[in-house]
């Protein structure tokens, strides 16, 4: 129990004797008092006094009492404080309205008992009291918010910085290629567990970034169609890694987007991942886009377990997953949605998520803000680019040993007009050269046995291997492998991951500056 003297009551009144009656009965029960007889009075004391309470007389000479509330709670400093406004028997039971609405917290008429006006005046101090412990509630829970968040930018930034090294010695590993076959797989876990830390830790610094507000779009003017096909080679691994293969149906004519193309990627990177970690194996997805006035509709789609109709309005909130159980097959943090929320909101877009409950598959909806070419004119576009619409139909040769991304290269290559053709490893890539004709080979660095560089070395000393353009991807950008790539005959060389527009513009390029030479 907190003791009276504990308040401090303003009292409000321009009657004398009214005023020294009410804080006569004030004082007596314990309470402090300060006393104010005009409406500017009013508002410094509350300043410099700061009571917890004010006794406030509507009639005043200066101002209008509800003049005076009003001002009170307009002030985000003193805007806790309880009125109590004070009134004689005439005032009508509209006037007692407008001052409750002008945001007094309790209405007294004139003449009162004692008792009433300190039953009064403690229910609302009893009140104050309790806001006051929500208020410290909510400055508590704030600040543990804030350090949650700083916490975790450091965290990631922390883990992210031993992950290099370690991506770098497994790189250099790809380099040998007499490695013994369990050092070989060994590597390949290291690898593969490796890009999984990385990509949690990525999305661990986006939430950081997220919750700061720090995340900046690099806009540009892209292709519907190329964003949707860098995200399916984005996720073709986890994917495909489920055993799904992805029903794709996109737009005919040109739908263009102002955004972020790493930013647009990672929406679709993240709902298809999630489509395919949320459907069993052997279930279908689908991706399926079409433009609608100025507005691009993409639409994610599975026959996986499905959302409960409670659930449904959750999974967009930060740490939320349906099965938080830690045995639940599917790692992941409960941020990506959250993410991909935010991502489309930045490109002024919305998101909505659908399901007719669980097995029942899901479907998540993306509007964009869009704009569509019907005619041939495109929009002005970078030189790049332009070249590689102009040839549609090239031969390209696509050397890797992974099976998911030879065809994922394939399919999506074949899709724009290409020719493509596949191989393994470096040999039977050289040996499909004489009746593939190809006009750019992709070799991808670390491959068993020949591996790209001398892959690469051993195409150009052909007389047929001269003037292809010749592609290297690699996943890892250091100085030196573009120094080894240099010196082996590539022409460029594409860090993973890379979708088949960046392939299409380094070929443009390349094949042009080769005809110009
Ligand atoms: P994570 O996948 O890392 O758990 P997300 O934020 O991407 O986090 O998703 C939040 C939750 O929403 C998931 O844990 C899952 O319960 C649910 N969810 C997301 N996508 C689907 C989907 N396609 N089908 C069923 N449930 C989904």
């Amino acid at each position: 129990m907190i003791e009276a003297s504990a308040y401090t009551i303003l009292n409000v009144d321009d009657d004398e004797a009214g005023r020294y009656a009410k804080s006569r009965i004030l004082k007596r029960a314990g309470y402090n008092v300060v006393e104010s007889a005009t409406g500017a009075a009013t508002l410094k004391l509350v300043l410099s006094e700061r009571p917890q309470l004010v006794l406030l007389d509507v009639m005043l000479p200066d101002m209008n009492g509800l003049d005076v509330c009003r001002s009170i709670k307009h002030d985000p400093s003193t805007a806790h404080i309880m009125i109590l406004q004070v009134s004689a028997t005439h005032v009508s039971d509209a006037d007692r309205i407008q001052g409750l609405e002008g945001g007094a917290d309790g209405y007294l008429t004139e003449p009162m008992e004692a008792e009433e006006l300190l039953a009064t005046v403690k229910a609302l101090l009893r009140l104050y009291r309790r806001e006051e412990e929500n208020r410290r509630l909510l400055d508590q829970l704030r600040d543990a918010d804030r350090r949650k968040n700083e916490f975790l930018a450091t965290l990631s930034h922390e883990l992210r910085n031993p992950l290099y090294p370690i991506r770098a010695a497994v790189e250099i590993m790809r380099l040998k290629d007499d490695l013994d076959p369990d050092v070989q797989f060994s590597r390949d876990v290291i690898d593969q567990q490796v890009s999984h830390l990385a990509r949690l830790i990525d999305d661990l610094l986006d939430v950081a970034r997220i919750t700061r507000d720090k995340i900046e779009l690099r806009r540009g003017r892209l292709r519907l169609v190329d964003v949707l096909n860098g995200a399916l080679a984005s996720s073709h691994t986890v994917i495909e890694a489920h055993d799904h293969y992805p029903t794709v149906a996109l737009p005919a004519e040109s739908v263009w987007i102002d955004g972020d193309a790493v930013r647009l990627t990672q929406i679709f990177v993240n709902l298809l991942s999630n489509a395919a970690k949320y459907t069993p194996k052997g279930g279908n997805i689908w991706l399926s886009a079409y433009a609608e006035n100025d507005k691009a509709i993409v639409s994610v789609k599975d026959d996986g377990i499905g959302i409960s109709s409670d659930q449904l309005p959750l999974v967009f909130e930060m740490f939320y997953q349906a099965d938080g159980s830690l045995e639940r097959a599917q790692a992941g943090l409960g941020i990506g949605l959250t993410l991909t929320r935010r991502l489309v909101e930045l490109h002024g877009g919305t998101i909505e998520a659908r399901s007719e409950g669980p097995g029942k598959g899901s479907e998540f909806l993306v509007t964009l803000p869009a704009f569509i070419q019907r005619e041939l004119s495109q929009p002005a576009e970078p030189p790049g680019r332009k070249r590689e619409e102009s040839k549609a139909n090239w031969r390209i040769l696509v050397v890797d040993d992974g099976l998911n991304t030879r065809e994922m290269y394939s399919m999506l290559l074949r899709r724009q007009g290409h020719e493509v053709d596949t191989a393994a490893d470096g040999k039977s890539g050289i040996e499909k050269i004489e009746s593939f004709r190809p006009d750019a080979i992709l070799l991808d660095v670390g491959m068993p046995g020949l591996n790209g560089f001398d892959t690469c070395e051993r195409i150009r000393a052909q007389p047929s291997g001269k003037n292809v353009a010749l592609i290297a991807v690699t996943g890892w950008a250091q100085e030196e492998v573009q120094q080894r790539a240099q010196a082996a005959g590539f022409d460029e060389v594409l860090v993973k991951p890379v979708g088949p527009q960046e392939i299409l513009q380094s070929v443009g390029s390349i094949l042009e500056r080769k005809q110009a030479q």
